[in-house]
């Protein structure tokens, strides 16, 4: 394979007239498809299209998000918009009707059963009645990210946003911190009503649509939204117990413990990112001395991961500089036709730098391990499933962390597992009030406020905010970006998480096993549902019964809790 080039990537934008052409085309030859043979070449000749133009969406809010401010990428991105809702409808229509076929089964034999799986959530997402609020849905999103990326914070005579702040909120010195949130959660106090108000539209927007759909609320919606194909609402329920029940208990001693280091009492909001006196260890260099430490871990870790993170630094498919105007988050695409990802990030100087990194690594090394799944479909699987990837490879880069951290890299690593503890309560705080908001539509954006406060009541029991008076109010929530952006997407980090503390564990008994086994997962890509994926990796399902008080023991071992 020829080494790719991101710079010389292009991808022609589709006229519409031309793409429902094409689909007219695959139509008449599906319907005129006499043999199992003829009626694999649609499938194939569709899976390029839908490649090709996923590929052009990608770059499309790629390119936005790499410049918010960039007038021409803003009109690419709105083009963008206007057209996703129309192209899945022609897609939708092509699904059902490959769903309806009564050669489902032998074609199932051949594409697996996933694909039909995952359409039949797709058909009941989408009906033309809806396109318009689909249209607006992105906009709202859009603004949510321009309103966010265009912060400006006053720190101490200069002017920072919400990406290069953030270091200041886990600096050494207490005051620092203190007074770095207090300018940050000032911001958001200021624009709290905009914030209210593009949130009080994707919630009646979101919840209208699941209605038209022949839902009950945004819920149901958002589930087939987010392809849940082996698990449902009640399974989740469980498993936000379960953490309650097993994990929070841990975690308040665990702030307790992070308190008696501090020498603080109490432990507030701004102490929680610091969890020992020497502060946070933070990585010994800069972006490009960074890159070339990762690549020094990478050939290390052997298993393909040394000539796919050469190819990636070679054809410049990394951002990882923070710039005026770039989209906040860190997050890894993919460009489909050529078969690469790409990852973008904010590099802000901590140790979340060498986290995030490994982290969207993670997600390019299996999206480019699926790259020749015989779908489209398959080249990601659903996200509970992708962010295995991801937090895995985070511990798995555990034993090359010296390169980064030196001396400091057991203290990183032990950080690293207690945060990593510390996030599951936080993550079903996300989910468990998502699912009030979109179960009590017509609340207002108060009541809101106060659901965030009931959560944080069950799962995060140990938070003082003190003077921060926008969380003192419940106001947390708004920087949660995909509270917004990704209705639901946040469980996944939990469940997924789940099993990466699992592979840690295996990776601390049998490391070879442990990078053997994450690599296959990583070749199956989205050719099964989660917990067909997990059971595969010999990974338990974070829905059995005492699957978290396992990994739970593990990790209070290690931390000596
Ligand atoms: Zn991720």
């Amino acid at each position: 394979m020829t080494q790719p080039d991101f710079e010389k990537l292009h991808s022609p934008t589709p006229a519409f007239d031309e793409v429902t052409r094409q689909y007219d085309k695959l139509n008449q030859d599906w319907n005129a498809a006499t043999s199992q043979d003829e009626r694999l070449t649609v499938v194939q000749q569709w899976d390029q299209l839908r490649k090709d133009l996923e590929t052009w969406e990608a770059l499309v809010h790629l390119r936005f998000n790499q410049d918010t401010t960039n007038s021409q990428y803003q009109r690419d991105r709105e083009y963008c918009d206007q057209l996703r809702p129309k192209l899945t409808e022609l897609a939708v229509d092509l699904k059902r009707k490959i769903l309806e076929s009564s050669h489902r089964a032998s074609l199932a034999a051949t594409m697996g059963q996933q694909c039909f799986s995952l359409w039949e959530s797709d058909v009941l997402t989408y009906h033309p009645s809806i396109e318009q609020d689909l249209v607006r849905e992105s906009e709202l999103e859009a603004l949510y990210n321009q309103l966010t990326a265009g912060a400006e914070i006053s720190f101490r005579g200069k002017t920072y946003n919400l990406s290069t702040i953030a270091r200041f909120r886990e600096d050494p010195d207490r005051s620092t911190r203190h007074q770095a949130n207090q300018v940050t959660w000032r911001w958001f106090a200021e624009n709290r009503s905009q914030l209210d108000d593009i949130y009080t539209e994707l919630v009646n927007l979101r919840t209208a649509m699941s209605h038209q759909l022949g839902f009950n609320n945004f819920v149901e919606l958002g589930y087939k939204r987010m392809n849940r194909i082996d698990y449902n609402a009640e399974d989740v329920t469980r498993y936000r117990d379960a953490v309650r029940d097993h994990v929070v208990p841990l975690c308040v001693e665990l702030r307790k413990a992070q308190a008696n280091k501090l020498g603080v009492d109490p432990l507030t909001y701004w102490d929680e990112p610091v969890h020992d006196l020497a502060g946070n260890p933070r990585p010994a260099g800069d972006h490009d001395w960074l890159l070339g430490k990762a690549q020094e871990m990478f050939d290390a870790m052997n298993h393909g991961l040394d000539d796919f993170f050469k190819m990636m630094v070679q054809g410049k498919f990394m951002d990882l500089k923070v710039r005026k105007g770039k989209a906040g988050g860190g997050f890894c695409t993919s460009f489909p036709t050529p078969g690469v990802p790409f990852i973008f990030a904010n590099f802000n100087g901590t140790k979340g730098d060498v986290e995030v990194f490994t982290h969207e690594v993670g997600h390019a090394f299996q999206c480019y391990m699926s790259r020749d799944q015989n779908l489209i479909d398959y080249l990601w699987p659903t996200y509970e499933s992708c962010e295995i990837h991801s937090m895995s490879l985070e511990f798995l880069t555990w034993p090359y962390m010296e390169k980064f951290f030196g001396q400091d890299a057991e203290r990183f690593r032990r950080i690293h597992l207690a945060q990593s503890l510390l996030f599951l309560p936080y993550g079903v705080a996300v989910d468990h009030f998502q699912h009030l908001v979109y179960q009590h539509a017509s609340a207002s954006p108060d009541d809101r406020h106060q659901m965030w406060q009931e959560v944080e009541q069950i799962y995060l029991p140990w938070r003082r905010y003190e003077d921060l008076e926008h969380l003192a109010t419940g106001g947390q929530w708004q920087m949660q970006r995909h509270i917004y952006l990704d209705p639901f997407y946040y469980i996944d980090y939990t469940l997924a998480q789940t099993c990466a503390l699992q592979f840690w564990q295996r990776s601390q008994e049998n490391y070879a096993e442990a990078m053997q086994s994450y690599v296959k997962l990583c070749r199956r890509g989205g050719e099964a549902p989660f917990q067909e994926l997990c059971a595969s990796a010999d990974l338990v399902s974070p829905f059995k019964e005492g699957c978290l008080t396992k990994v739970v023991a593990a990790a209070q071992r290690t931390l000596g809790m």
